[in-house]
């Protein structure tokens, strides 16, 4: 069958990293499923979730893997970023620790992934307004310091969270086609 050949084109492994309660599982179910979950445990996470793009009229399939908490213990496993092509990097904009975890995450993922992996960092919770601790322009610095792509986002507004896979998708896309 044609069609199937076709959508098997293009099939990126991306992986979701950062604090526990930063809103990566939220993310991802706002993204793939248009969902969000107020009160989250760690436990709601999938293990990954594809999603289907449609880039200059291909169809491009993205495998979005979740922690599914175990960044609670610290210990993402190498079986958790082998293969992965894509990262989101994500902190929570009213909470400073997990914006000063992100030189850790970085390290971990580079450790971890035997390629250059195109990486978004990502401050979530944009709607917390009066709750801010990291400003845009922090993280803005942040990013261009260390070459990733940057975006603010709120898995409750869902605002830029459509963006902020996209961003990565088509990079891969641009990169490997
Ligand atoms: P994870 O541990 O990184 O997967 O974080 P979760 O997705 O489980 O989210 C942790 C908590 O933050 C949950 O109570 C979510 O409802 C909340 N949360 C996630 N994203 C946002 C957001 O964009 N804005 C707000 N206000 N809360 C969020
Ligand atoms: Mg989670």
């Amino acid at each position: 069958n044609n069609d199937e050949e076709k959508s098997d084109d293009y099939l990126f492994k991306i992986v979701l990293i950062g604090d526990s309660a930063v809103g990566k599982s939220n993310l991802l179910a706002r993204y793939a499923r248009d969902e969000f979950y107020p009160n989250s445990k760690s436990t709601i996470g999938v293990e990954f979730q594809t999603q289907k793009m449609d880039i200059d009229g291909k169809e491009v399939k993205a495998q979005i893997w979740d922690t599914a908490g175990q960044e609670r213990f610290r210990a993402v496993t190498s079986a958790y970023y082998r293969g992965a092509v894509g990262a989101l990097l994500v902190y929570d904009v009213s909470r400073r620790q997990t914006f000063d975890s992100i030189h850790r995450w970085l390290n971990e993922l580079q450790t971890h992934s035997d390629m250059n992996v195109v990486t978004i960092l990502v401050g979530n919770k944009s709607d917390l307004k009066d709750a801010r601790e990291v400003s845009t322009a922090e993280g803005k610095a942040l990013a261009e310091e260390n070459g990733l792509f940057f975006m603010e986002t709120s898995a409750l507004d869902s605002s830029n969270v459509v963006a902020a896979f996209q961003t990565v998708v088509k990079e891969i896309y641009n990169i490997l086609s």
